[in-house]
């Protein structure tokens, strides 16, 4: 997506061999039209499947998950990686590792809100080495719902993330597909 990578280009920021910041419209602050005109490529994307349902993780999943709801009229479901005193025991739960943050989160998605049978569609802000994408998949298929396909705004494709989900036959479809960072510059494949 040409408009995505020139704003990558244009405010994207390379941390080290491995990270990019973007938090200029993605992860801090959001631009509304960027994530709508990603939510109508998603919904390109993915108009011959049928989806009941969008699942993403919080917080950074989120705005690129509801701008795809909205073109495809369904609801938006995040995974919440904290419990919160109003969340039920009756949840769905993965283990996640982030290595951006190097730690482990335990995240979950109230049982309500999620049924077998339910055509789902995963959404997240990036795949590096597929371990939140992994999550979600656990976490469907604990609900015996099924997973139609996987949304990335931004993919590392130097992770290992796509090769996962590629061996898992699952359709990817990444909106911009980085290959390599050097000398704090961005590469598309
Ligand atoms: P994975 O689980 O595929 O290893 O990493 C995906 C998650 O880690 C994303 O949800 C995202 O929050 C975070 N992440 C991975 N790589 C990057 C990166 O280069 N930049 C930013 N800002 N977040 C990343």
């Amino acid at each position: 997506m040409k408009l995505l990578e020139d704003r990558i280009r244009q405010d994207g920021r390379v941390l080290g061999t491995e990270v990019l910041k973007v938090d200029t419209f993605l992860n801090h602050q959001i631009d509304p039209e960027l994530m709508a005109e990603i939510g109508a490529e998603f919904g390109r994307l993915f108009a011959d499947k049928k989806i009941d349902k969008i699942l993403t993780v919080e917080s950074s999943g989120i705005a690129p998950a509801v701008f795809t709801g909205w073109v495809l009229h369904v609801p938006v479901v995040f995974a919440r990686k904290n419990k919160s005193l109003t969340l039920p025991d009756d949840v769905w739960s993965a283990n996640v590792y982030s290595f951006t943050k190097q730690a482990t989160n335990h995240i979950m998605i109230d049982r309500r809100f999620l049924k077998a049978d339910e055509n789902v569609l995963l959404i997240d802000d990036f795949l590096a080495n597929g371990q939140a994408i992994e999550g979600l998949l656990s976490i469907a298929q604990q609900a015996e719902a099924k997973v139609v396909g996987v949304g990335i705004v931004i993919e590392k494709t130097f992770q290992k993330g796509r090769k996962i989900l590629d061996e898992r036959g699952i359709k990817v479809e990444s909106l911009a597909r980085i290959k390599s960072f050097d000398d704090g510059n961005v590469f598309f494949l």
